[in-house]
């Protein structure tokens, strides 16, 4: 076989599609939230507004974040020095896996590299360990869930998407005897919608089910301390695992679960993507304990945040922009055409200084491609008054339709 022929064709193939992925040479600027240096092929630069971060509330930069990791990395250097059991722990991941189980009213709380490790890990060792496993997956799970259950091997059910009668119907249909669990999100990333956590807990706990939530975009922008929807709804203690990221919201990086002492002790004990891994670096440790807990006690920044972006969908109303309709911070401007909503994105960049990665298949499905845009406590009026406009002008040259207003 020719590899490189091979290689080169594939990727001919998500091109000829719009489906090949281009991403945006950036250098965020500390202190200029959300403005980033951009550079483009030839090296050039110019300063763009970035709308689709995921560093929600900007605390990646923000004072309490980064002076405390520049402490921790004063006192102990770049890296952890090895996985978690050889030599590797340090007293600022047993500090920040302390903080985390308090944001959940957990017992115990497991931190791993990232989010995605964090689901995977966990899922293949729930699943996979704990014998006649089932697990029940809405559709619209992330890859993170999808693969870790793929690899449990334990038998898969697919729930349609927050659908409680289904979930109840697949969970009536299995043996009353197999032990279940119940693998969901509350804030669905690029539709934005939110579970209807109480009556999914409520089927799960009359099938017995254990429930496992990902709440990587609700942690630190829902709920009074911002321990997500869970917190928000005061059901944090009837949800069996709760899943997270340091990545998203509290700006830094990492991921974990929180539940009781076994249950994580059993992962951490199991979960060869934790076992066989070296540990974070403790600056990172330091720097989420700290945006988590800023985040406890402040709320300004979840006002702001929600300020903006009840502006910005006013604005897409007042000129019938089309967007999805939804209870969270997210707000994705409908296109519905991979080329076109490519092309859009391209000009917002080149020139607009407006940066929006457009999303469309697989990562959405196709018909509904979309800009997720991501409003932050930190845009001005201004900055939604741009790129209002920008929208507006770039939706006339497509000709793409309104809504009547
Ligand atoms: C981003 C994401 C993850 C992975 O978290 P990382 O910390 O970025 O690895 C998991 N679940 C969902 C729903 C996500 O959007």
């Amino acid at each position: 076989m020719n590899f490189e022929d091979y290689f080169k064709s594939e990727l001919e193939g998500l091109k000829e599609g719009g489906n090949y992925r281009i991403f945006a040479d950036l250098e965020r600027q500390k202190g200029k939230f959300p403005t980033a240096t951009r550079y483009d092929v030839d090296g050039k630069s110019s300063e763009v507004t970035v709308w689709c971060s995921n560093d929600y509330l900007g605390m990646g930069q923000h004072p309490a974040t980064l002076d405390a990791m520049k402490i921790a990395l004063e006192r102990c250097g770049a890296g952890a020095g090895g996985t978690r059991n050889i030599s590797g722990t340090n007293h600022y991941h047993v500090l920040l896996e302390k903080e985390l189980a308090d944001l959940h009213a957990k017992s115990s709380a497991l931190l791993l590299t990232s989010g995605y490790v964090a689901n995977w890990a966990a899922l293949t060792t729930l699943a996979s360990r704990i014998p006649g496993c089932e697990v029940f997956s809405d559709t619209d799970n992330h890859a993170s869930m999808i693969e870790g259950i793929r690899h449990s091997k334990a038998p898969k059910h697919l729930w349609k998407h927050n659908d409680v009668e289904d979930l109840d119907r697949k969970l009536s249909d299995a043996d009353p005897a197999v032990p279940k669990l119940v693998a969901f999100e509350s804030v669905y990333s690029m539709d934005g919608d939110i579970c209807p956590l109480g009556e999914i807990l409520d089927v799960c706990e009359k099938h017995g089910a254990m429930s496992y939530l990902d709440e990587v975009h609700a942690v630190g922008l829902y709920g009074p301390r911002g321990g997500g929807i869970s917190e928000q709804l005061g059901l944090a203690d009837r949800v069996t695992v709760i899943q997270g990221t340091l990545g998203k919201a509290f700006g830094v990086m990492g991921g974990y679960i929180a539940a009781s002492s076994n249950l994580v002790d059993f992962v951490r004990s199991f979960a060869s993507g934790f076992i066989f891994s070296t540990a974070l670096p403790p600056a990172l440790a330091a720097g989420a304990t700290a945006s988590i807990q800023h985040l406890k006690v402040s709320d300004m920044e979840r006002m702001r945040q929600r300020k903006n972006v009840r502006l910005l969908r006013q604005k897409l109303d007042a000129i019938g922009l089309p967007h999805m309709d939804n209870e969270s911070h997210i707000v994705p401007v409908m296109v519905g055409d991979a080329k076109k909503c490519k092309f859009i994105s391209d000009l917002l960049l080149e020139n607009y200084g407006v940066y929006v990665q457009p999303i469309n298949y697989p990562t959405v499905p196709e018909g509904t491609e979309r800009l997720r845009i991501t409003p932050s406590p930190l845009h001005s009026e201004e900055d939604i008054d741009h790129l209002v406009n920008a929208l507006s002008e770039l939706w006339a040259q497509c000709a793409l339709s309104r809504a009547v207003a």
